[in-house]
């Protein structure tokens, strides 16, 4: 490591290849500038467009576009922007397997193989740079490449970090190189995750909004009332799709879970709420040791229905995260009679008392200013959760 250390030297990234929204300043019009690498179908994708509208909107006669080239993006796609059941590209990089490929975008290895036949072939064979077509049941992006130029002072170590990738990734991104041998003014390929246009929110839950939502995919493991309210920060789509996959996973027998509202899909007034402006809060229902016959559909009364505590808590607490400092969550309003079941619970598990005052409000009384989970009324039937401002998001409060 010390020789790659030395070989490569720190400084300033060049990155190109990278998508570059063009944002008006209020952040809502809706010009894209096409960059290297991009296809007509997969910037369709991105705005959850057909490919086809965006033809129209463009008077393209084919789908050639070239670099530079500024595309007007259809606000009536926009509304189509829902990713159940429709297919992305995602391109093989070193490295994957099927296998990996399934498990990143919560596809299945069968399906993967048969939407891919003409492209695999029967031997189920990959090769880089191939495009393979998968139906995503996460909220995960195809991961995009840029290309790095080494500068003096770069560690291979430090790139890894900044790009949320390891060496090892590095490495195998670009197997026709020796680390070693790298130097300064060279390039590297890194494939990245994470959306081109970042989410914001703006202002207070109570009075805010949202640009660059997301909007919750239908998922495998939950099921959302309202998709045209399923819209949120990056951050809340991943945390949530993340946690609801982590319960199933450890608790394969627990149902779906009812998502209710997030956001509007620019976020501001919704109906029935007092918050839920700025893309941080969201309505969930309970996991139930029974599914009840309306469920997920509606929010049950966890005073009513029995309650599946194992999968309830594994929710409650990969939300609120491993600690105080690394939790993502500002608050959990749950009613207080259920706050009493869910504690009594946890207690008789042999969660560490400093656990439980760290999460629950219970039983300093329905007005203390403790615990992540406070009461409110109007919750027996669904927590709210609001998760703290996004890093590096200024505007919100
Ligand atoms: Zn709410």
């Amino acid at each position: 490591m010390t020789a790659v250390r030395n070989a490569i030297a720190v400084a300033v990234a060049a990155v190109i290849g990278l998508g570059s929204p063009v944002l008006a300043a209020d952040a809502y019009a809706r010009s894209y500038t096409v960059s290297r690498g991009e296809t007509l179908g997969g910037i369709a994708h991105r705005f959850g467009c057909s490919t086809d509208a965006l033809r129209r909107a463009n008077k393209l006669s084919g789908d050639m576009i070239r670099i530079g080239q500024r595309l007007d993006i259809p606000e009536r796609c926009e509304s189509g922007a829902e990713a159940s059941g429709s297919a992305v590209v995602h391109t093989v990089l070193p490295g994957d397997t099927l296998a990996g490929i399934a498990a990143r975008y919560g596809d299945s290895v069968d399906g993967l193989k048969s939407r891919n036949r003409k492209v695999i072939g029967n031997k189920n064979m990959l090769r880089i740079g191939q495009k393979l077509r998968v139906v995503p049941t996460k909220a995960v992006q195809p991961p995009r490449k840029i290309r790095y130029k080494i500068e003096s002072g770069d560690t291979l170590g430090a790139i890894a970090e900044r790009y949320d990738l390891t060496v090892s990734d590095i490495k195998r991104m670009n197997p026709k190189k020796d680390p070693r041998r790298l130097r300064v003014g060279d390039s590297i390929d890194l494939w990245i995750e994470g959306p081109v246009v970042r989410s914001a929110a703006i202002g207070r839950p109570q009075h805010g909004e949202l640009v660059n939502g997301q909007q919750l995919p239908s998922g495998r493991s939950w099921y959302r009332r309202r998709p045209e309210r399923s819209w949120g920060t990056n951050e809340t789509i991943a945390l949530l799709s993340d946690a609801f996959d982590a319960v199933q996973r450890k608790h394969p027998s627990a149902h779906d879970i009812a998502v209710g509202d997030i956001s509007a899909k620019t976020g501001g007034r919704l109906a029935g709420h007092k918050s839920h402006q700025s893309g941080r809060d969201v309505d969930i229902g309970f996991y139930f040791a029974r599914q009840p016959k309306t469920g997920p559909k509606a929010f049950l009364d966890a005073t009513r229905h029995p309650l599946d505590y194992e999968a309830t808590w594994e929710l409650l607490t990969t939300l609120a995260g491993p600690s105080p400092d690394k939790s993502r969550v500002e608050y959990m309003f749950i009613g207080y009679a259920v706050q009493k079941k869910l504690y009594d619970w946890a207690k008789k598990q042999g969660v560490s008392q400093r656990k439980l005052d760290w999460m629950f409000q219970y039983p300093r009384g329905s007005r203390a200013m403790r615990g992540v989970i406070r009461h409110e009324p109007g919750h027996n039937n669904h927590i709210h959760v609001r998760f703290k401002c996004p890093k590096g998001d200024n505007k919100c409060l």
